[in-house]
Protein backbone atom coordinates (compact mmCIF):
# COMPACT_ATOMS: atom_id res chain seq x y z
CA UNK A 1 0.00 0.00 0.00
CA UNK A 2 1.41 3.06 -0.95
CA UNK A 3 0.50 5.41 2.18
CA UNK A 4 2.39 3.26 5.23
CA UNK A 5 0.22 5.13 8.19
CA UNK A 6 -2.81 3.99 5.95
CA UNK A 7 -1.80 0.25 5.86
CA UNK A 8 -1.02 0.67 9.42
CA UNK A 9 -4.70 1.88 10.68
CA UNK A 10 -6.31 -0.88 8.48
CA UNK A 11 -3.74 -3.38 10.42
CA UNK A 12 -4.63 -2.68 13.85
CA UNK A 13 -8.84 -3.15 12.98
CA UNK A 14 -8.19 -5.97 10.75
CA UNK A 15 -5.23 -7.49 13.35
CA UNK A 16 -8.13 -7.18 16.26
CA UNK A 17 -10.45 -9.28 14.02
CA UNK A 18 -7.79 -11.95 13.17
CA UNK A 19 -6.28 -12.37 16.57
CA UNK A 20 -10.02 -12.77 17.83
CA UNK A 21 -10.87 -15.05 15.31
CA UNK A 22 -7.90 -16.98 15.53
CA UNK A 23 -8.02 -17.07 19.73
CA UNK A 24 -11.56 -17.99 19.65
CA UNK A 25 -11.52 -21.70 19.50
CA UNK A 26 -10.01 -21.92 22.23
CA UNK A 27 -10.97 -18.99 24.75
CA UNK A 28 -11.37 -20.69 28.82
CA UNK A 29 -9.06 -23.16 27.74
CA UNK A 30 -5.75 -23.77 30.11
CA UNK A 31 -2.76 -22.86 28.37
CA UNK A 32 -0.83 -25.70 26.82
CA UNK A 33 -3.97 -27.95 26.75
CA UNK A 34 -4.57 -27.65 23.12
CA UNK A 35 -2.28 -27.89 20.24
CA UNK A 36 -0.43 -24.81 18.95
CA UNK A 37 -2.88 -22.61 17.33
CA UNK A 38 -1.44 -21.41 13.93
CA UNK A 39 -4.42 -21.08 11.55
CA UNK A 40 -8.50 -20.24 12.19
CA UNK A 41 -9.82 -23.26 13.66
CA UNK A 42 -14.17 -24.65 14.05
CA UNK A 43 -15.52 -24.97 17.52
CA UNK A 44 -14.73 -24.03 20.64
CA UNK A 45 -17.20 -22.86 23.68
CA UNK A 46 -19.22 -20.41 20.76
CA UNK A 47 -19.11 -22.97 18.31
CA UNK A 48 -17.91 -20.79 15.81
CA UNK A 49 -16.82 -21.56 11.55
CA UNK A 50 -13.22 -20.65 10.80
CA UNK A 51 -12.68 -16.79 10.50
CA UNK A 52 -15.64 -16.17 12.64
CA UNK A 53 -14.94 -13.51 15.13
CA UNK A 54 -16.57 -12.74 18.59
CA UNK A 55 -17.77 -9.86 21.19
CA UNK A 56 -14.36 -8.17 20.81
CA UNK A 57 -14.75 -7.71 16.91
CA UNK A 58 -18.32 -6.54 17.69
CA UNK A 59 -17.82 -4.62 19.86
CA UNK A 60 -15.02 -3.00 18.06
CA UNK A 61 -17.14 -2.41 14.94
CA UNK A 62 -20.38 -0.53 17.33
CA UNK A 63 -17.43 1.81 18.50
CA UNK A 64 -16.58 2.41 14.68
CA UNK A 65 -19.76 2.98 13.80
CA UNK A 66 -20.62 5.31 16.66
CA UNK A 67 -17.13 7.37 16.37
CA UNK A 68 -18.01 8.08 12.41
CA UNK A 69 -21.82 9.18 13.35
CA UNK A 70 -20.94 11.13 16.43
CA UNK A 71 -17.60 12.25 15.22
CA UNK A 72 -16.88 12.32 19.37
CA UNK A 73 -17.59 9.70 22.11
CA UNK A 74 -21.30 10.00 22.26
CA UNK A 75 -21.97 7.68 25.31
CA UNK A 76 -25.58 7.11 24.45
CA UNK A 77 -25.19 6.11 21.26
CA UNK A 78 -22.39 3.94 22.16
CA UNK A 79 -24.37 2.15 24.37
CA UNK A 80 -27.66 1.71 22.13
CA UNK A 81 -25.35 -0.10 19.64
CA UNK A 82 -24.22 -1.76 22.26
CA UNK A 83 -27.64 -2.97 23.41
CA UNK A 84 -28.75 -3.83 19.51
CA UNK A 85 -25.49 -5.91 19.34
CA UNK A 86 -26.16 -7.97 23.01
CA UNK A 87 -30.09 -8.24 22.39
CA UNK A 88 -30.62 -8.72 18.53
CA UNK A 89 -26.96 -9.21 17.29
CA UNK A 90 -26.15 -6.30 15.27
CA UNK A 91 -22.59 -6.18 13.93
CA UNK A 92 -22.25 -9.80 15.27
CA UNK A 93 -20.23 -12.34 13.18
CA UNK A 94 -23.29 -15.09 12.75
CA UNK A 95 -26.77 -13.29 13.75
CA UNK A 96 -25.91 -13.49 17.80
CA UNK A 97 -23.40 -11.97 20.53
CA UNK A 98 -21.08 -14.32 21.47
CA UNK A 99 -18.27 -14.07 24.22
CA UNK A 100 -20.10 -11.08 26.05
CA UNK A 101 -18.85 -11.37 30.03
CA UNK A 102 -21.06 -11.54 33.09
CA UNK A 103 -20.42 -8.53 33.97
CA UNK A 104 -20.73 -6.64 30.60
CA UNK A 105 -24.22 -8.30 30.61
CA UNK A 106 -25.31 -6.93 33.75
CA UNK A 107 -23.71 -3.47 32.86
CA UNK A 108 -25.85 -3.68 29.01
CA UNK A 109 -29.25 -4.91 31.10
CA UNK A 110 -28.76 -2.32 33.66
CA UNK A 111 -28.55 0.56 30.65
CA UNK A 112 -31.73 -1.40 28.87
CA UNK A 113 -33.34 -0.88 32.01
CA UNK A 114 -32.63 2.20 33.58
CA UNK A 115 -31.24 4.18 30.15
CA UNK A 116 -28.84 5.84 32.42
CA UNK A 117 -25.27 5.96 30.62
CA UNK A 118 -23.74 5.35 33.99
CA UNK A 119 -25.00 1.82 34.01
CA UNK A 120 -21.31 0.80 34.54
CA UNK A 121 -21.13 2.52 37.55
CA UNK A 122 -22.42 0.02 39.80
CA UNK A 123 -20.54 -3.06 38.46
CA UNK A 124 -16.48 -2.59 39.65
CA UNK A 125 -15.44 -4.37 36.25
CA UNK A 126 -11.66 -4.35 35.76
CA UNK A 127 -11.85 -6.87 32.71
CA UNK A 128 -10.40 -6.27 29.87
CA UNK A 129 -13.67 -5.42 27.39
CA UNK A 130 -12.60 -1.98 27.16
CA UNK A 131 -9.02 -2.19 25.36
CA UNK A 132 -10.47 -5.29 23.50
CA UNK A 133 -12.37 -2.94 21.28
CA UNK A 134 -10.06 0.31 21.15
CA UNK A 135 -8.53 0.31 17.71
CA UNK A 136 -11.40 2.61 16.16
CA UNK A 137 -10.43 5.59 18.59
CA UNK A 138 -6.36 5.15 18.15
CA UNK A 139 -7.38 5.83 14.38
CA UNK A 140 -10.13 8.28 14.67
CA UNK A 141 -7.92 10.05 16.97
CA UNK A 142 -4.02 9.22 16.22
CA UNK A 143 -3.02 13.09 15.21
CA UNK A 144 -4.02 14.46 18.67
CA UNK A 145 -3.01 11.97 21.16
CA UNK A 146 -4.35 13.80 24.63
CA UNK A 147 -7.92 13.43 22.63
CA UNK A 148 -7.18 9.63 21.72
CA UNK A 149 -6.64 9.08 25.22
CA UNK A 150 -9.63 11.14 27.13
CA UNK A 151 -11.80 9.52 24.35
CA UNK A 152 -10.39 5.64 25.32
CA UNK A 153 -11.53 7.00 28.93
CA UNK A 154 -14.68 7.83 27.72
CA UNK A 155 -15.80 4.95 25.42
CA UNK A 156 -14.08 2.60 28.69
CA UNK A 157 -16.65 3.94 30.75
CA UNK A 158 -19.36 3.44 29.55
CA UNK A 159 -18.63 -0.56 30.49
CA UNK A 160 -15.86 -0.40 32.82
CA UNK A 161 -15.01 2.06 35.70
CA UNK A 162 -12.39 0.18 37.61
CA UNK A 163 -9.18 2.64 38.05
CA UNK A 164 -7.30 -0.44 36.67
CA UNK A 165 -9.58 -0.63 33.41
CA UNK A 166 -9.50 3.05 32.82
CA UNK A 167 -5.77 3.59 33.47
CA UNK A 168 -5.43 0.27 30.82
CA UNK A 169 -7.47 1.93 28.49
CA UNK A 170 -5.40 5.56 28.52
CA UNK A 171 -2.57 3.62 27.89
CA UNK A 172 -3.56 1.34 25.49
CA UNK A 173 -4.72 4.37 23.49
CA UNK A 174 -1.30 6.28 23.98
CA UNK A 175 0.55 3.00 22.67
CA UNK A 176 -1.29 2.31 19.55
CA UNK A 177 -1.10 5.49 18.50
CA UNK A 178 2.26 5.79 18.83
CA UNK A 179 2.53 2.14 16.90
CA UNK A 180 0.21 4.08 14.50
CA UNK A 181 2.52 6.84 14.01
CA UNK A 182 6.18 5.35 14.34
CA UNK A 183 5.68 1.67 13.23
CA UNK A 184 8.27 1.30 15.39
CA UNK A 185 7.96 -1.45 18.43
CA UNK A 186 10.54 -0.54 20.42
CA UNK A 187 9.29 2.92 21.13
CA UNK A 188 5.55 1.08 22.11
CA UNK A 189 7.34 -1.36 24.31
CA UNK A 190 9.77 1.84 25.46
CA UNK A 191 6.51 3.73 25.96
CA UNK A 192 5.21 0.95 27.76
CA UNK A 193 8.02 0.76 30.17
CA UNK A 194 7.82 4.29 31.47
CA UNK A 195 4.42 3.73 32.43
CA UNK A 196 4.05 6.06 35.70
CA UNK A 197 0.33 4.90 37.00
CA UNK A 198 0.29 3.18 40.04
CA UNK A 199 -1.67 0.55 39.27
CA UNK A 200 -0.05 -0.16 35.76
CA UNK A 201 3.77 -2.05 37.41
CA UNK A 202 3.13 -5.09 35.38
CA UNK A 203 3.25 -3.70 32.15
CA UNK A 204 6.00 -1.49 32.69
CA UNK A 205 7.74 -4.65 33.99
CA UNK A 206 6.86 -6.53 30.76
CA UNK A 207 10.05 -6.70 29.13
CA UNK A 208 12.19 -9.29 31.66
CA UNK A 209 9.18 -11.59 32.63
CA UNK A 210 8.80 -15.46 31.56
CA UNK A 211 6.24 -17.09 29.56
CA UNK A 212 4.97 -18.64 32.89
CA UNK A 213 5.18 -15.13 34.60
CA UNK A 214 2.31 -13.80 32.24
CA UNK A 215 -1.21 -14.39 33.09
CA UNK A 216 -3.96 -14.84 30.73
CA UNK A 217 -6.77 -13.86 33.09
CA UNK A 218 -9.22 -11.66 31.44
CA UNK A 219 -8.04 -8.24 33.58
CA UNK A 220 -7.18 -5.62 31.41
CA UNK A 221 -3.44 -4.94 32.92
CA UNK A 222 -2.95 -8.57 32.72
CA UNK A 223 -3.76 -8.18 29.04
CA UNK A 224 -1.93 -5.71 28.06
CA UNK A 225 0.98 -6.67 29.38
CA UNK A 226 0.82 -10.22 27.53
CA UNK A 227 -0.02 -8.37 24.38
CA UNK A 228 3.37 -5.93 25.11
CA UNK A 229 4.85 -9.77 25.91
CA UNK A 230 4.59 -10.89 22.93
CA UNK A 231 4.95 -7.92 20.79
CA UNK A 232 8.50 -7.86 22.05
CA UNK A 233 9.41 -11.41 21.58
CA UNK A 234 8.09 -11.62 18.26
CA UNK A 235 9.40 -9.87 14.78
CA UNK A 236 6.07 -10.23 12.74
CA UNK A 237 2.48 -9.59 12.57
CA UNK A 238 2.33 -14.08 12.43
CA UNK A 239 4.71 -14.50 15.25
CA UNK A 240 2.94 -12.00 17.59
CA UNK A 241 -0.49 -12.79 17.16
CA UNK A 242 0.22 -16.74 17.21
CA UNK A 243 2.62 -16.49 20.30
CA UNK A 244 -1.03 -13.97 21.84
CA UNK A 245 -3.72 -16.78 21.61
CA UNK A 246 -1.59 -19.80 22.33
CA UNK A 247 -1.13 -18.33 26.29
CA UNK A 248 -4.68 -19.67 26.80
CA UNK A 249 -7.30 -18.65 29.11
CA UNK A 250 -8.66 -15.62 27.51
CA UNK A 251 -7.21 -15.90 24.11
CA UNK A 252 -9.46 -14.38 21.85
CA UNK A 253 -8.62 -11.27 23.62
CA UNK A 254 -5.36 -11.86 23.63
CA UNK A 255 -5.39 -12.21 20.26
CA UNK A 256 -7.29 -9.15 19.89
CA UNK A 257 -4.88 -7.09 21.78
CA UNK A 258 -1.75 -8.17 20.47
CA UNK A 259 -3.10 -8.32 16.58
CA UNK A 260 -4.27 -4.49 17.25
CA UNK A 261 -0.84 -3.73 18.43
CA UNK A 262 0.93 -5.78 16.15
CA UNK A 263 -1.63 -4.95 12.83
CA UNK A 264 -0.75 -0.79 13.76
CA UNK A 265 2.97 -1.56 13.46
CA UNK A 266 3.22 -3.89 10.95
CA UNK A 267 0.31 -3.27 8.55
CA UNK A 268 -2.68 -4.61 7.05
CA UNK A 269 0.17 -5.93 4.43
CA UNK A 270 1.77 -7.83 6.88
CA UNK A 271 -1.21 -9.91 7.63
CA UNK A 272 -0.68 -13.34 5.80
CA UNK A 273 -3.29 -13.82 3.19
CA UNK A 274 -4.33 -17.09 4.58
CA UNK A 275 -6.20 -15.38 7.32
CA UNK A 276 -7.23 -12.62 4.98
CA UNK A 277 -9.10 -14.84 2.51
CA UNK A 278 -10.85 -16.50 5.57
CA UNK A 279 -11.73 -14.10 7.91
CA UNK A 280 -15.42 -12.95 8.16
CA UNK A 281 -16.40 -8.96 7.47
CA UNK A 282 -13.07 -8.44 6.00
CA UNK A 283 -14.09 -6.04 3.54
CA UNK A 284 -16.34 -4.07 6.01
CA UNK A 285 -13.78 -4.15 8.38
CA UNK A 286 -11.48 -2.64 6.06
CA UNK A 287 -13.71 -0.20 4.93
CA UNK A 288 -14.54 1.00 8.59
CA UNK A 289 -10.63 2.01 9.04
CA UNK A 290 -10.19 3.41 6.25
CA UNK A 291 -13.02 6.15 6.71
CA UNK A 292 -12.12 6.43 10.62
CA UNK A 293 -8.31 6.83 8.68
CA UNK A 294 -9.38 9.26 6.14
CA UNK A 295 -12.53 11.24 8.23
CA UNK A 296 -10.37 11.28 11.54
CA UNK A 297 -10.04 13.57 14.07
CA UNK A 298 -7.66 16.99 13.92
CA UNK A 299 -5.96 15.54 10.33
MG1 LIG B 1 -14.39 -12.48 22.84
MG1 LIG C 1 -12.30 -12.83 25.53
Amino acid sequence: MSDPMLDRSIGALLGLAVGDALGAPFEGLDRDSYPRALDFAAGGMHGIEPGAWTDDTAMAICLAESLLAERRIEERDLLERFLRWYRAGENSASGRAIGVSPKTRATLEAFERSRRIDAAAEVDNAGNGAIMRLAPVAIYFREDPTEARRSAARQARVTHTSREALAAAELFADLLVAALRTGDPEAVSRAAASAAHPDLAAVRDHRGKTREQISSAPRAVDTLEAALWCLHRADSFEAVVVEAVNLGGDSDTLGAVAGQFAGAIFGASAIPQRWLTTLLSRERLAGLANRLHTEGWAR
